[in-house]
């Protein structure tokens, strides 16, 4: 039999895993060291255990970080207490931010200051969320379920819904429905919350799989990429069994073996050597593999300035 192996594109690292994986290499090129970064710079054990073999310093909470030291704030975005702290203790932030997560940071205190109430659709227990979050505790409520936003109780009628960048575009829209039907005045925001990358990478998934009648999808991505995992639910929901890899590592015979025709993907947050060493153990094992791209992407973001500013300070640039 014929055995293939697709390489789906777009995959892996998008826009914003680029800009805070340039600002921590420029940091660790310009700044004293150590330097420290709050929470994973992006979700992937790989990337983490990389970085932490160079001297990255990764800690949980700012008050881990001595004053005076320089400390990176990571892709999925902080509450403003966090940041604000780092300055009172006299530490050296450099945000890596997403401006995608940003933007949404930045529509909650428009709309906020307006007078709405906030319904943010994401998952409690990401950062990204928690980040969020933080910029207006008492005026967002937070919802993951279609059930959730069946039985929610909202006074307020001018209410705005905004959502967590990396969620499933179909989960959310159904989510959407039912608030809709709930709560008929209210508003969205004028752009789409969930990112291109993530947009761009389920699509893809579903492309590929409305195409070529796969068996199974490898999705490389660590167990806490929230994009990841939305990549195994879009195969799953449409018939195909999916499975969660950090890597060559984790692939298991049982899952493959008797498998001709096999997709593979990567979350954001994956770099693209993991998904050529998963092509090049496939190959060995007699699969064709093809390359097949949906859609080119080009957004590229611009390094913060504070980096710059702080290499100056520190001779450097
Ligand atoms: Fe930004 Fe989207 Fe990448 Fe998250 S997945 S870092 S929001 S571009």
């Amino acid at each position: 039999m014929d055995k293939t192996l697709f390489l789906i594109g777009p995959r892996g690292w998008c826009a914003g895993v680029e800009r805070a994986i340039g600002i921590l290499n420029a940091a660790l090129e310009n700044l004293p060291s150590p330097i420290y970064v709050r929470r994973e710079i992006v979700h992937n054990k790989n990337v983490v255990n990389f970085y932490r073999s160079r001297g990255v310093i990764f800690v949980s909470e700012i008050s881990e970080v001595p004053a005076g030291r320089t400390a990176i704030f990571s892709a999925h975005g902080i509450a403003p207490s966090v940041a604000m702290e780092a300055r009172e203790r006299g530490i050296n932030i450099i945000d890596a931010t997403c401006p995608l997560v940003t933007k949404v940071h930045f529509e909650v205190q428009r709309f906020v200051k307006k007078g709405y109430t906030v319904l943010y659709i994401g998952h409690r227990n990401h950062e990204e969320a928690a980040g969020v979050l933080g910029e207006a505790p008492e005026k967002i409520r937070i919802i993951e379920t279609e059930e959730e936003a069946r039985i929610l109780n909202l006074p307020s009628s001018k209410i705005i819904i905004l959502t967590q960048t990396t969620l499933s575009v179909d989960d959310t829209n159904k989510i959407i429905d039912v608030l809709k039907k709930r709560f008929p005045r209210v508003e969205l925001p004028p752009k789409e919350d969930i990112c291109y990358a993530t947009t761009n990478r389920q699509l893809a998934v579903k492309t590929l799989i409305a195409k070529h009648p796969i068996e199974l999808l490898y999705v490389i991505g660590s167990k806490n990429s929230s994009n990841s995992n939305r990549l195994c639910e879009v195969a799953e929901t449409l018939g195909v069994p999916s499975r969660l890899i950090d890597g060559q590592s984790n692939i298991k015979p049982k899952d493959w073996e008797d498998k001709a025709l096999i997709g593979l993907t990567a979350g954001a947050s994956a770099p693209e050597s993991l998904v050529q060493e998963v092509a090049k153990f496939f190959k060995a094992h007699g699969y064709n593999v093809q390359e097949t791209i949906f859609e080119r992407e080009d957004v590229t973001f611009a390094l913060p300035k504070e980096l710059s500013e702080l290499a100056a300070a520190h001779g450097k640039r």
